[in-house]
């Protein structure tokens, strides 16, 4: 197919696309415990009709160990075609009325702005809607092998890492699209090639053997809670940089994040300082950032009365940058609680978790087509390289099941649609021109093989 017969064919099929991602999105698939199970499951039977409305066969895959089955599709590639492999997720943040959402968040919505909004109309049921296209415009018999795999996990306990790691052949493939990410702004096209990791610890901080009344002993005899404020105000110097020594970071290479769009995007009040010394792409996607994320041990305001605490506790996650080993990360962060509390206090440092980041392989034929394709489906317009701050532990897993496989990291989830927030909002045209770049993608890679 070349490049006006795909964009013809994704033209055509938009008005089907967007009434079953509308269907998609009434269907309110949390997968986390406690929200019923129905939805997800009526979500999951869309996903694998859109499948069948794309004329590619899928089947229900259970993943062992309980939870949610994916949506699995393959055919073999044709002699000499690489495979590819779509990856995406039906399940979907829960989505409070508090949280400031305008209109019900199960009822999709299309504004003035040509958005449709609702809980997962981007994140990612837009990825199921992007691959369900992609096979469409091939008649679901696209040049190439194809893998699907739609979860219904992904925002909650997955059990798809594990199996892939118990079934690494299913998952071979030579390129693998991960459409659950986005351009920056609607209609700039973005590759995303690294994701930052995570890790996080507790850090517990005593003082004394049991609460005080505070007027009759504060002053010489320290609180908890005040300890606790000091250590962890050793993270940050006074722009707002994490400074644990000997953390992985560099300068961020790709399109930089425009300033007024981080400020409109993440609602930052007029007064209030960007931080850091680096650019905002390197502060967002290649430099370390920690952040305090609770505290234990501290009354409530309602409750507080004159008392010296014992005993104060936070727990302290870090994004690490791409390249940067989890573990060594998290072990210099913890070294540092522990090295840096004042006065003499009792300090407890505890390893919670360290995930993997990203960097998907560079130079390969997948990534060189996928920057071809999405220049053609965005009439010409070059992408850029950016970057994401948010972490997948699955790449890390997908990367270790096929060695040498590419990694295509896109998606309709521009920095508008608000993702796990409210209102969140899909442009259609976006996943008008991802089906696009993805089957012109798809067609590349397989005339690559021919020749
Ligand atoms: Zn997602």
């Amino acid at each position: 197919m070349d490049e006006s017969q795909v964009k013809a064919s994704a033209r055509a099929m938009m008005p089907e696309i967007i009434d079953e991602l509308a269907e998609l999105v009434t269907h309110a698939s949390c997968a986390f415990p406690g929200f019923p199970p129905e939805p997800v499951h009526a979500a999951h039977a869309q996903v694998m009709r859109m499948f069948e409305n794309a004329g590619f066969a899928v089947e229900e895959l259970d993943l062992e160990g309980g939870g949610y089955p994916a949506v699995w599709g393959e055919i073999p590639a044709p002699e000499g075609a690489p495979t590819v492999l779509l990856y995406g997720h039906y399940d979907v943040q829960p989505a409070p009325m508090e949280q400031g959402w305008t209109t019900d968040p199960w009822t999709p919505t299309v504004k003035d702005d040509g958005r449709m909004y609702g809980r997962g109309a981007a994140d990612d049921k837009s990825g199921a809607a992007i691959h369900a296209g992609t096979l469409r415009v091939f008649g679901g018999k696209p040049p190439v092998g194809i893998k699907v795999i739609i979860e219904g996990e992904e925002e909650t306990l997955s059990h798809l890492e594990a199996y892939v790691e118990n079934h690494p052949e299913r998952f071979k493939a030579d390129c693998m699209i991960i459409a659950d990410m986005g351009n920056i702004e609607c209609g700039l096209p973005v590759l995303t090639t690294m994701l930052r990791g995570h890790v996080q610890c507790t850090v517990e901080v005593r003082t004394i053997d049991h609460p005080l009344h505070s007027g009759v002993f504060g002053g010489p005899v320290p609180d908890a809670f005040v300890a606790l404020m000091r250590l962890l105000n050793t993270l940050w110097d006074d722009r707002g940089n994490t400074i644990v020594p000997g953390l992985h970071k560099f300068d961020w290479p790709g399109a930089d994040y425009p300033e007024p769009l981080v400020r409109e995007m993440a609602g930052v009040l007029p007064a209030v300082h960007i931080n850091g010394d680096a650019s905002i792409g390197s502060m967002l996607w290649s430099q370390p950032n920690a952040t305090v994320i609770g505290i234990d041990g501290v009354p409530c305001i309602a409750d507080a009365g004159n008392v010296l605490l014992p005993v104060a506790r936070a727990k302290v996650a870090m994004r690490i940058a791409p390249g940067a080993d989890p573990k060594a990360e998290l072990a210099k962060l913890m070294a540092y609680l522990e090295e840096n509390a004042p006065w003499g206090v009792q300090v407890e440092v505890n390893e919670v978790k360290a995930s993997d980041a990203f960097m998907a392989p560079k130079g390969g034929p997948a990534m060189a087509a996928a920057m071809d394709a999405l220049r053609d489906a965005y009439d010409g317009i070059e992408p850029s390289e950016v970057g994401s701050g948010g972490s997948i532990p699955l790449l890390e897993t997908l990367m270790k099941a096929s060695p040498g496989a590419e990694f295509i990291l896109l998606g309709a989830e521009d920095a508008k649609a608000n993702i796990h927030g409210a209102n969140e909002s899909v442009h259609p045209d976006e996943i008008e021109r991802m089906i696009v770049a993805q089957a012109l993608l798809i067609q590349k890679l397989a005339d690559a093989a021919r020749d």
